[in-house]
């Protein structure tokens, strides 16, 4: 026998409840009803869908991301094309295909845009839970908006988010904000904190000592212990940020105290990519260990230009699905099964021709029947009726379709059996419609 294949480490596959998988991967139904109740808040806010490819010219990143971020530095799955000796990368965060895509397009011609993408992403990194090689992001975009009303629309789409999956805000999930400033403001303070880390010369590690002129401000991103006092005892760059700078940054603060949105200002917040200026903010949770940062984003003026476009102002955030999926399931929500509203039993195939057009009509009338096959007597099909977790059994039995009936049983609640007419769905499928967005 030949020997059996595996997925690569650290991309999952994503499956049924039905089927039992070792890790504890949240399953198919828990994406569905995510990825509908996403469909359903952005269009509240008038965000449009768009896709763009998986694999874009390596160029794009390094470029878009900067040369000396994690990702563009580590965690890049690149390749050269073998057909043509392009130079490829799988993408690793969706923002910067989505401004290449409306570069190339010149798609804010006709003003600003708001998007939003879903997919997969892939980044090199050491799996563990909360992190993989392929994961999923939500990913949203408003293009073209100088802001701070659409910074802080952005940190309110999410709140609605929270609230639509049942998370608590402020308990479950929590934001911190934090101001980049703008460009000369950094370079100000940069020049501050390399004196500062110049002057520390001996606690620098060696990814500090490399990143020291190429990009001191991920330093204070540092987990080493040994430097956290040094780091700690920095100059803040909110000490730098013009009268400007700190008008948006208020006047987003202000946005959300009016909606009642509590927040802590982090100044550590740096966030990993370049292209980020002014607000910058993290959705975090305590209940995921070390890979609590669900959602992140910013404001990114410089990068459309930067990509080749004509100069426009941008804000957008990444959300992880993988971790966001994680903790709706270890803080124990209430999620939809995924399962069909009823399961129809029919313990004798040659009933088939008088039912399956009963089954068709249910489904006109938007109830989810799983139809039994493959056979088997009506203890059986029963058997698989429970397991199925369907909320209802309809029992196509030789009695009741006799008399032009079926019977409905309650799997799940207590509760009567009835007989209902098969010429007569319209009236009884309300009962067995099941709950808005079951998947
Ligand atoms: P981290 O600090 O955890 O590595 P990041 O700053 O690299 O996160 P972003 O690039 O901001 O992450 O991506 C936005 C979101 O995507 C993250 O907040 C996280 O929820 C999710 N994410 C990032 N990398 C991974 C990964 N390797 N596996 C699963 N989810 C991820
Ligand atoms: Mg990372």
């Amino acid at each position: 026998m030949s020997k059996t294949l595996q997925a690569i480490k650290g991309m999952n596959d994503i499956l049924p409840g039905s089927v039992t998988r070792k890790d504890k991967l949240p399953d198919s139904a828990l994406w569905h009803w995510f990825e509908s109740t996403v469909r359903s808040v952005l269009a509240r806010y008038g965000y449009q869908y768009i896709l763009t490819p998986i694999v874009e010219p390596t160029a794009l990143f390094v470029r878009g991301l900067g040369e000396v971020t994690d990702i563009v530095e580590k965690e890049m799955y690149s390749f050269t094309d073998s057909m043509n000796g392009d130079q490829l990368t799988l993408r690793p965060e969706a923002t910067a295909g989505i401004v290449r895509a409306m570069v190339e397009h010149n798609a804010l011609y006709n003003g600003p845009l708001r998007l939003w993408t879903l997919g997969a992403m892939f980044r090199h990194e050491r799996p563990q839970k909360g992190r993989y090689r392929q994961f999923h992001q939500l990913d949203v975009e408003a293009l073209g908006f100088a802001g701070p009303d659409v910074d802080a629309e952005l940190i309110l789409l999410v709140r609605r988010l929270w609230k639509e999956l049942g998370l608590v805000e402020g308990d479950h999930v929590r934001l911190e904000l934090n101001s980049l400033g703008q460009p000369a403001e950094r370079a100000a303070h940069r020049a501050a904190l390399i004196a500062h880390f110049e002057a520390h010369a001996e606690l620098l590690d060696e990814d500090a000592k490399r990143r020291l002129h190429s990009n001191p401000l991920r330093i204070l991103d540092t987990k080493n212990p040994a430097m956290q006092a040094m780091v700690e005892a920095a100059p803040k760059l909110m000490d730098f940020l013009g009268e400007e700078t700190l008008a948006h940054f208020n006047a987003v603060r202000a946005i959300l105290d009016a909606a009642g949105l509590e927040y802590r200002v982090n100044t550590r917040l740096v966030r990993g990519m370049d292209y980020y200026n002014l607000t910058v903010f993290e959705w975090v949770t305590d209940h995921l260990g070390s890979q609590g940062t669900v959602c992140g984003g910013g404001r990114y003026d410089g990068l459309i230009e930067q990509l080749g476009g004509k100069s426009a102002p941008a804000v957008g955030f990444g959300l992880g699905i993988e971790r966001l999926l994680l903790l709706i399931q270890e803080l124990g929500l209430p999620v939809p099964s995924g399962a069909a509203d009823a399961y129809a039993v029919i313990p004798d195939a040659a009933a088939l021709p008088q039912v399956l057009p009963v089954l068709e009509a249910l489904r006109a009338e938007g109830v989810a029947v799983q139809m039994h096959a493959g056979g088997g007597n009506m203890k059986s099909q029963f058997k698989k009726a429970d397991a199925s977790g369907a909320r209802y059994a309809l029992v196509f039995g030789a009695d009741e379709l006799s008399q032009g009936q079926v019977t409905l049983k309650p799997l799940r609640e207590a509760g009567e059996q009835s007989l209902q007419p098969l010429a007569d769905v319209k009236h009884w499928a309300g009962l067995l419609r099941g709950p808005a967005g079951n998947a």
